[in-house]
């Protein structure tokens, strides 16, 4: 009983530590071996098609507007050439609900996947930024030494290469987020005039320096101990859920492979115990001992495994894409009640998000009267009320926008201006007196239809309230 007590507690150890900190409670610096395989080069040429969406997308206009740009300091967002102001936040909102339903369905059912191919973390750090430090430094043993070596010319030499290199990706990368923020053109007018955006400057160093420590120092540890997608995991991934996993039903009991054990036919298990699964892991972790959150599904641990299985002429596939079903009772995947439960709610958000963007108009208003004000008699007796108008054009054209007053005879009169023109993508505030004759006011509280016209064609009716005096007639 103690004997069996021992092995599971020995199983079990890996639980008590943290890969990336050491005993002491300092951080313990990953040195992963460089993958190679099928899966690494799948990984690089997704990255070039990546990178040129990422560094590509800023360029893009749709009818004068930024193919997708978030601007969160004006409240002005573009998708797809489609501007969405705050009028739209509901839209916006559905939107960023029904892309959270597809992140949390997508997980249920294929796990890390987006961790490890699409995750900009993940896509700089282990295919821009690790393969330029392998480049300087050499592979994870040389790596170690360098770090143990005293500062001598030839560190300092490696350091300052790797702090430049890694410096200005990182100052690349921070201007690129930020077109993704205020545009292209602003971040062009920016840089061409640096003096005049001193602001704006100073912030992109910040970000730039933010990135440069992540890339140089945080590195792993901002899926490990940062990202709240991470940490998801334990209640999003269930038995069918398809992660990098370890066949132990095939692996064990594992063992060295020696020559004794091959004469003798006591060697059980498929897996030979060679660790390379381990050494090429980026978040140091060893994936025999089950999905952890550690994982981030870089399937480096895959290629490694499929090198030493055709090695030992073994088939591939020890580590790979698996649910914990279809290793355990070799089940295929099932279309679980969880997954069609996600799956309703999903489709619902999108019918909801299509019909919103349908019936979405070109022309938002938002008519309010004056806040704290009722009535005025003017000097020829009418009664006027100030209103106050916010119009927002989701058009790429200016509109010339007239205002008539359509079921009561009266007059409006813009203020500080003649004709409203909102120019294209743009939003605009208006004031405007309505004045009305008192044989035309038969309750204290009117109401009025006020049409809004582009060039004689009616866009838009918008109602409001005319106040007046108590009782008339
Ligand atoms: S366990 Fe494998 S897939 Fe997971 S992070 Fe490590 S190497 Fe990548
Ligand atoms: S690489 Fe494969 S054989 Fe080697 S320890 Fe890992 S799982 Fe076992």
């Amino acid at each position: 009983m103690n004997t069996n007590n021992n092995i599971l507690e020995q199983e079990e150890e890996f639980r008590d530590s943290v890969a990336t900190i050491t005993k002491e409670g300092k951080r313990n610096y990953i040195h992963p071996k460089k993958p190679k395989g099928r899966l690494y080069n799948l990984r690089t040429w997704f990255t070039v098609f990546y990178l040129i969406v990422f560094f590509g997308l800023p360029f893009i206009k749709v009818n004068g507007e930024p193919l997708m740009m978030f601007n969160f300091l004006e409240r002005k967002f573009v998708l797809f050439g489609v501007v969405f102001w705050p009028q739209d936040f509901f839209i916006f909102g559905i939107g960023m609900l029904a892309f959270i339903v597809f992140i949390i369905l997508f997980t249920v059912v294929f796990g890390r996947v987006f961790c490890g191919w699409a995750c900009p973390q993940t896509i700089f750090m282990e295919m821009i930024f690790r393969k330029i430090e392998y480049w300087i430094d050499g592979d994870s043993t040389k790596q170690m030494q360098l770090r143990k070596m005293p500062w001598n010319s030839f560190k300092i030499k490696k350091r300052v290469i790797k702090f430049i290199i890694f410096y200005a990706i990182s100052f690349i990368i921070a201007n690129f987020f930020l077109a993704y923020i205020i545009g292209m053109d602003k971040l062009l007018e920016y840089v061409s005039h640096p003096a005049q955006s001193i602001g704006t400057f100073i912030s992109l160093m910040i970000f730039t320096t933010i990135f440069f420590f992540v890339y140089w120092w945080f590195r792993e540890q901002v899926c490990i101990v940062v990202c709240p997608y991470g940490r998801l995991q334990g209640v999003l991934l269930d038995r069918n859920s398809i992660v990098v996993a370890y066949d132990y039903e095939r692996g064990e009991p594992r063992g060295k492979l020696t020559k004794k054990t091959i004469e003798e036919e006591t060697h059980k298990g498929d897996c030979v115990d060679c660790f390379a699964c381990v050494r090429v892991c980026p978040t140091g972790i060893d994936i025999r001992n089950g999905t952890q959150l550690e994982c981030v599904n870089c399937t480096a641990c895959i290629d490694a495994c499929d090198a030493i299985m055709t090695s030992v002429h073994k088939p591939v596939g020890l580590i790979r894409y698996a649910s914990e079903n279809s290793i355990k009772e070799k089940k295929k995947l099932v279309f679980n009640r969880r997954i069609k439960a996600y799956s309703s709610v999903l489709l619902l958000l999108i019918s909801l998000l299509a019909f919103l963007l349908i019936s979405r108009t070109d022309l938002d208003a938002t008519l309010m009267r004056t806040a704290g004000m009722t009535y005025t008699t003017l000097p020829d007796g009418r009664i006027s009320n100030l209103y106050n108008l916010k119009l927002a054009n989701k058009t790429h054209q200016d509109i010339p926008i007239t205002l008539k007053l359509e079921n009561v005879p009266g007059e409006i009169e813009l203020i500080a201006t003649k004709t409203a023109l909102i120019k294209k993508s743009d939003y605009t505030h208006l004031q405007f007196f309505v004045k009305l004759k008192r044989e035309d006011i038969k309750n204290w509280k009117t109401q009025l239809d006020i049409g809004l016209y582009d060039a004689g064609k009616k866009v838009k009716t918008i109602r409001a309230k005319f106040i007046g005096p108590e009782v008339y007639n």
